[in-house]
C-alpha cells in the first residue's frame, strides 16, 4: 500500500516547506549515497524512492544527530543544494514530537519549552506543596519533625495519590504518543516484529551504537571527536533508570514487606538512588556544557529550550534528592523534601512534552530499522567497528 502523505491535507500547510525541504535533502542523498555506511539513516533512505511525511518522521527519529554527515557533505552550505542532514532531521524530529503527542492539543508545549518556564513550574508547584503542607499541619515544617521521617511531612497516602495519578497520566501520554508514532511510520503495526528485531533495536538504543557512526567518537565540530557526549548521555539515561528502580524497590519494601522509610544508607533503595543521582548530576551537567560548545550548525537552534529545560529539571531533581538524603536527619529536611517533590512533579508533568520522548521514538525507529534490514538483507547496515 503506498504511504499516505498526510501533509497534503489541509491540516498541515505550515509543515509543507519543512516536508518539501526534507524531501529535497533525502532525494539528493539518495542519488549521492556517499554516507551510506555512516548510520542507519542512509540505508533507510536508499530503501525508498519517495518520501512521505511518515517516512521523514521515521528517518528523523532514526538520526542520532552525530553530525558526521554534515562535515562529509560536498553539498553542504554554502553549496546551492544546502544539504544539512542533521539540522533538517532535527527540525522534522521536533515536528514529529508535536504531531504524535497525546493529547495533541499539548503539542505546542514542545516549541514553548524553556529553562525559565520549567524552573517557574517547579517553583510554583513547590509553593503549592508548601501551602498544602502548612495548611494541613504547619508544625511538620519545623525542627519538631521526627528526624528522617518523610511521611510525617507528606503522608504516604498523599504521596501515592499525587505521584500515582501523575505517573499514570505520564505513562498513558508517553504510551499513546509512541503508539501513534509507530502506527504512522510502520503501517502494518506488528508486521516483522520478532524477538530478534526487538532485541536488536533495544540493544542499539541502549548502547547508543549509532552515536559514533564511523566507529570512532561523536563529532563536536569539524575533525573534533570526543567520547563525552556518549558517556554523559549514558550517565543521564542509566542514572534515570537507577533512580526509577530505587523508587520501585522502596515501594515494594513499603507495600509488600511493610518496611518503611527512612532506609539505611547501605539499603538497596538508597544505594540505587545514590548511584542514579550521581549519574543524573554528572550526565545533565556534562550534556549542558557540551551543548554550549557544539557546532551550532549541527542542531536546530529552536530546540535549545527543549533540550536545556529537560537537562535543568533532571539536574535539580538529582541535586535536591541527594541533598535530602545527606540532610535527612537535620531540621532542614522538611522544607528540602517539599522542594524536591515540587521539582520531581515538574519533571514528571513535562516528561511527555519535552526531550524525554526522544528515547521512545528513537527506540521505536531502531526496531523498525531492524525489521527493514531483516526483511531486506541487501540493505547494508553500518559496520560496528568499535
Ligand atoms: S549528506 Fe551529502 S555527502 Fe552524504 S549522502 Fe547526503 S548528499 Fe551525499
Ligand atoms: S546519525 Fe549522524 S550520520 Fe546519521 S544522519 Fe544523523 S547526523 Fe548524519
Amino acid at each position: 500500500m503506498p504511504p499516505t502523505d498526510r501533509t497534503a491535507g489541509a491540516d498541515a500547510p505550515a509543515l509543507q516547506p519543512l516536508v518539501t525541504h526534507g524531501r529535497h535533502v533525502m532525494t539528493v542523498c539518495n542519488a549521492c549515497r556517499y554516507c551510506e555506511q555512516f548510520c542507519p539513516v542512509f540505508p533507510a533512505i536508499e530503501a525508498r524512492l519517495t518520501f512521505a511525511a511518515a517516512d521523514l518522521s521515521y528517518l528523523a527519529n532514526l538520526c542520532h544527530n552525530c553530525g558526521e554527515c554534515l562535515y562529509a557533505c560536498q553539498y553542504a552550505p554554502p553549496h546551492e543544494f544546502g544539504i544539512n542532514v542533521p539540522r533538517t532531521l532535527a527540525e522534522i524530529r521536533l515536528r514529529s514530537y508535536e504531531e504524535y503527542c497525546w493529547p495533541r492539543a499539548f503539542g505546542a508545549a514542545f516549541g514553548a519549552s524553556g529553562t525559565l518556564p520549567a524552573l517557574a513550574l517547579a517553583a510554583g508547584l513547590t509553593l503549592l506543596m508548601f501551602a498544602a503542607a502548612w495548611t494541613m499541619n504547619g508544625d511538620v515544617l519545623g525542627p519538631a519533625n521526627p528526624a528522617g521521617d518523610f511521611y510525617a511531612v507528606v503522608p504516604h497516602a498523599v504521596m501515592v495519590a499525587l505521584f500515582g495519578s501523575v505517573g499514570l497520566f505520564v505513562l498513558t501520554a508517553l504510551g499513546a504518543g509512541t503508539i501513534r508514532f509507530w502506527r504512522d511510520v510502520h503501517r502494518g503495526a506488528v508486521t516483522g516484529v520478532t524477538v530478534a528485531t526487538l532485541q536488536r533495536g533495544l540493544r542499539e538504543a541502549m548502547t547508543l551504537r549509532h552515536l559514533h557512526t564511523t566507529g570512532v567518537d561523536c563529532t563536536a565540530a569539524e575533525e573534533v571527536r570526543t567520547p563525552w557526549r556518549r558517556w554523559f548521555h549514558h550517565c543521564t539515561s542509566y542514572g534515570f533508570m537507577l533512580s526509577f528502580a530505587s523508587t520501585l524497590v522502596a515501594a515494594i519494601y513499603h507495600t509488600i514487606f511493610g518496611w518503611h522509610a527512612p532506609y539505611a544508607y547501605s539499603s538497596l533503595p538508597v544505594v540505587l538512588g545514590t548511584l542514579g543521582g550521581a549519574g543524573l548530576l554528572a550526565g545533565p551537567a556534562g550534556l549542558f556544557v557540551l551543548r554550549r560548545r557544539r557546532d551550532p550548525a549541527l542542531g536546530d537552534p529552536a530546540q535549545q529550550g527543549l533540550d536545556e529545560s529537560f537537562i535543568a529539571l533532571l539536574f535539580l531533581t538529582s541535586l535536591t534528592g541527594l541533598l535530602l538524603l545527606g540532610l535527612r536527619d537535620r531540621a532542614v529536611m522538611a522544607p528540602l523534601l517539599i522542594v524536591h517533590l515540587g521539582v520531581v512533579l515538574a519533571l514528571f508533568l513535562t516528561l511527555p512534552y519535552g526531550k524525554f520522548v526522544h528515547g521512545f521514538y528513537r527506540t521505536a525507529a531502531l526496531i523498525k530499522y531492524a525489521i527493514e534490514t531483516a526483511a531486506r538483507p541487501e540493505l547494508r547496515s553500518p559496520p560496528d567497528t568499535r
